[in-house]
């Protein structure tokens, strides 16, 4: 039965990163061995760690000035270990989302939080580009894609200071330099992998700035001098990240992904802005390539719309609870004829009304 998966995260990911993970799931490698019962310390575990970081490296175009990381905790937890390890006085945020937000209210368990731009009033609808960066602010956070309201970062600031930023929702969706940035966190169940496994790429030359003692597992000196196994991984989503790293390059890189995303987004935009009953709320400039939201114009034709698009197999087009509405998260994975195919459901709702 065909299936259309449009859920937000944990989310689709390509058949035959799926299909390769599960089968080493029975028998890793021809080892006789699942890939749950080895060793992360074994041979076959380092090899997979070494793999993965190299893709990373490869298709991001980063230099060994970065260490890659791979932790728990999701990319909630890096809302308390970014501060931890980074802020000694204050930091810069940008509020445009609720997990922009919840990045803020943790970091002010740490210092002083200088909010340079909120859009909370408008609803998070857009994302302001005039707002200063104080250069006495310890780093500067942003989310490039904000995956609850549909919007996401185009351009980035110049700043003298670090750099980090949330790519939970859009990391290996698009080209982008990199290098910029000093420290790039993404929770894997959006566009790599399971859940359980965060990346967490960091520049070297920020860390180790702070006094303030730091428990282990929050340290990321600590994850760097254990040589990235300071406790036990999640041995599972790491491998099924680098099955999903492996992809891209087959399929690729990032240049062909962010043609083929762009794409999916314009034409599935079009039809919400042509079609009369569905309105999308976001700016244009601003509007996500990753989580496609809208709205029927009449609330009221909500319960006749899901029952068709619910039939067609169509799944997680919900939108976020806090919302309502609807979101078609159309990540890498997502095949361009899944978008076509809900066009045409949207359409024939059109017809029928
Ligand atoms: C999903 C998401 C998170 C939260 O990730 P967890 O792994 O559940 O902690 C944080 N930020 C963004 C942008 C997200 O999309």
């Amino acid at each position: 039965m065909k299936i259309y998966n449009f859920n937000a995260g944990p989310s689709i990911l390509p058949k035959k990163v799926i299909k390769k993970s599960a089968q080493s799931v029975i028998n890793y490698n021809q080892t006789g061995l699942s890939l749950l019962e080895i060793s992360h310390r074994s041979d076959d575990f380092l090899n997979i760690l070494d793999k993965t970081t190299d893709l990373v490296k490869r298709i991001m175009n980063l230099s060994d000035d970065y260490i890659i990381l791979f932790l728990q905790g999701g990319a909630t937890l890096q809302f308390s270990m970014i501060p931890y390890n980074l802020m000694k006085k204050r930091a810069a945020y940008l509020d445009t989302g609720i997990w922009a937000f919840n990045a803020i209210k943790e970091a002010e368990n740490f210092g002083e939080v200088k909010v340079l731009f909120s859009s909370k009033k408008e609803k998070y609808t857009y994302i302001s580009k005039n707002y200063k960066i104080p250069n006495e602010a310890d780093y500067f956070h942003c989310t490039s894609n904000n995956t609850i309201i549909g919007t996401q970062m185009k351009t980035f600031p110049k700043t003298t200071i670090p750099i980090v930023c949330d790519m939970s929702s859009d990391i290996f969706s698009r080209e982008l330099n990199f290098r910029e940035f000093d420290l790039i966190y993404a929770s894997a169940q959006k566009n790599i992998s399971s859940s359980g496994m965060t990346i967490v790429i960091i520049n070297k030359k920020i860390i180790g700035k702070i006094k303030r003692s730091i428990p282990s597992y929050l340290d990321y000196r600590i994850h760097m001098k254990n040589n990235r196994i300071f406790n036990t991984p999640n041995v599972f989503s790491i491998y099924t990240s680098m099955l999903t790293l492996e992809w891209i390059e087959s399929k690729g890189g990032l240049s062909y992904l962010e043609q083929e995303n762009e794409k999916k987004a314009k034409m599935l935009y079009e039809e919400i802005d042509r079609n009369h009953l569905f309105e999308n709320k976001i700016d244009k400039e601003d509007r996500s390539n990753m989580n496609v939201t809208f709205f029927l114009k009449k609330k009221e034709l909500e319960k006749k719309f899901n029952r068709i698009w619910k039939k067609e197999n169509i799944i997680g087009l919900e939108g976020h609870r806090s919302i309502g509405g609807y979101r078609a998260s159309i990540y890498n994975a997502l095949p361009l004829k899944s978008v076509q195919f809900l066009i045409e459901i949207m359409r024939e709702f059109e017809r029928k009304i």
